[in-house]
């Protein structure tokens, strides 16, 4: 399931959603902030334009959202029935854990809505 030709693949890695074979970020690394939008131009290896419009990326708004919930569920989740914690400790931990991992989010929205609108190519991938 988690390999290269499938859109998990790219949305999981910030890959290509042409060819999997490059990052789409400049920096791998989401957690340093000044760069955790900072994303190529084109793809080094097929040359595929990620901002297929001007403000493309501005519907991943409408991904961060679904995502955002699924990270505040499995917060709620592991800190409710895993920890067994109050219901304020599990309303901290649900702020905590949105905070924390708002980089990572906000990368999945935009591989997610990315790979709304592209599909691997294999022809493009051995390039
Ligand atoms: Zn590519």
């Amino acid at each position: 399931m988690f390999k290269k030709g499938t859109k998990l693949y790219s949305i999981l890695t910030g890959s290509c959603p042409k060819c999997h074979e490059e990052s789409m970020f400049k920096n791998k690394n989401p957690y340093i902030l000044s760069e955790a939008l900072s994303m190529n131009e084109n793809c080094s290896n097929c040359g595929t334009k990620y901002k297929i419009e001007p403000s493309f990326f501005y519907g991943s708004m409408y991904v961060s959202y679904p995502v955002g919930i699924a990270f505040a569920a499995a917060a709620f989740v592991i800190s409710f029935f895993v920890f067994e914690a109050n219901i304020n400790v599990v309303f901290i931990s649900i702020i905590a854990t949105l905070i924390l991992f708002m980089p990572v989010i906000l990368r999945l929205s935009r591989n997610i809505w990315i790979n709304f609108f592209m599909h691997y190519d294999k022809s493009l991938a051995k390039k």
